[in-house]
């Protein structure tokens, strides 16, 4: 029997726990699995919320990535500079060519920062490690002031993180007693203070009851730097002490050079099969997708679940799984001991309307869940 290849362009969160759940299902006599990515550690993204204050030892959240995948899994340490659909085959570093029989992109997407004028150097984030820990020690020297916190633009990675950042930015300045001496304001691109609506009334009445001021349909264009406002295209200016902006987001220059995405940099992938047009396969999963509802570790699983169930069926037998259902299931943080889970599907929006102690401890603990389970394709 021919061996079939199965090539994973990625090694963050998609394509880890999809390389590891297929290694788990498939009879490995017929089926090859090789991880294609740069990253010699993993880094547990969610942390970045923690981390500015000192809620997380970031050490906790990196492991090594050839530690965290099934030793039958082939990796080839490199980036992949081109992708060709039509003769199945990827390059990496520009010398090495790979041949598939299925191509799982899973590269993620990546910050562009420079999209907005006046960004580097004046505006602080905690979308990366390096980052976190600059903000981490910005915030210890922050003694009182005006503190702006948003996005520049949608999509972002984890919707819901520059509001959970904000609900422990103003525990951490009470905790600090310096919140009577400091303002929150929250910007939102669009006319509520979160994209699912079923959440934004509640996030909304959080915000007033701690004082955290909003501005709505706020597309940040530009930081004038010298005056020290955040200026937007609507025609808004909010001035600031300390600017926190989680930066434009992009999804891989290699993905638009291979004719799978526009400049933007998303695939454009089938909703419930997440297939790149009518080739059967080629696949998308995690932040590299088009889809509505992706940008969290929590779809890219889900998907990562269905896509290996499906390649297992075809290749070693097995049931063929039911098209992706869209699930998401995000842990986030409402303040100090409260947490609101958003679990949803294609079609079925989250409850969002209460916060508990247990969401709370979930999204706290999920590091451990996601490093010794979800990431090794036990769940
Ligand atoms: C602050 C923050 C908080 C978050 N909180 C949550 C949360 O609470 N819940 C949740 O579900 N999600 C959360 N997320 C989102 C979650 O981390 C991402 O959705 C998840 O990492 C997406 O996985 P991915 O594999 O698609 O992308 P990534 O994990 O970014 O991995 C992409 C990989 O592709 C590699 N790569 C890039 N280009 C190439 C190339 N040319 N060749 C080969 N490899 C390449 C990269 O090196 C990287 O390792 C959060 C994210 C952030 C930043």
């Amino acid at each position: 029997m021919n061996r079939k290849s199965v090539v994973i362009v990625g090694d963050g969160a998609a394509g880890i726990i999809f390389a590891n759940k297929l290694s788990k299902i498939t009879d490995r006599k017929v089926v090859d699995i090789t991880v294609i990515g740069p990253k010699k550690t993993h880094y547990y993204k969610p942390d970045g919320i923690f981390i500015p204050f000192n809620m997380r030892n970031y050490r906790q959240s990196v492991k090594g990535t050839n530690f965290l995948l099934d030793h039958r899994i082939n990796r080839i340490v490199g980036e992949v500079t081109s992708i060709d659909i039509k003769n199945q085959n990827v390059t990496v570093n520009k010398e090495r060519t790979i041949n598939y029989d299925y191509l799982i992109i899973a590269n993620g997407d990546r910050l562009v920062p420079e999209d907005v004028p006046g960004y580097k150097g004046e505006a602080e984030h905690f979308y990366e490690l390096s980052d976190a820990l600059h903000l981490k020690s910005t915030l210890e020297n922050f003694h009182g002031g005006k503190i702006v916190v948003g996005q520049a633009s949608i999509p972002i990675q984890c919707p819901p993180a520059p509001y959970e950042f904000s609900f422990l930015l103003d525990d951490y300045l009470r905790k600090r007693g310096i919140r009577d001496k400091s303002e929150i304001h929250y910007v939102y691109p669009i006319n509520r203070v979160f994209s699912i609506p079923e959440a934004a009334g509640y996030i909304q009445e959080l915000f007033d009851e701690r004082g955290i001021e909003y501005h709505t349909l706020f597309n940040v264009e530009s930081i004038d730097v010298e005056k020290k406002k955040l200026v937007s295209l609507e025609g808004e200016e909010v001035d600031y002490d300390l600017l926190v902006l989680v930066p434009p987001h992009k999804g891989q220059a290699v993905n638009t050079e291979a004719g799978l995405a526009n400049e933007l940099g998303y695939i454009d992938v089938d909703r419930g099969k997440l297939t790149f047009k009518d080739y059967d396969n080629v696949f998308a999963i995690g932040d590299a997708t088009n889809l509505p509802i992706s940008k969290a570790g929590s779809a890219a699983h889900y998907e990562a679940d269905y896509l290996s169930k499906k390649i297992a069926s075809e290749t070693s037998g097995g049931p063929i799984p039911d098209d992706w259902n869209g699930e998401v299931s995000c842990f986030t943080m409402t303040g100090r001991d409260k947490g609101l889970t958003l679990h949803f599907f294609y079609g079925r929006p989250p409850l969002g309307s209460f916060s508990s102690p247990i969401d709370y401890l979930l999204k706290l603990s999920s590091a451990d869940a996601y490093f010794t389970t979800m990431l090794r394709g036990a769940v």
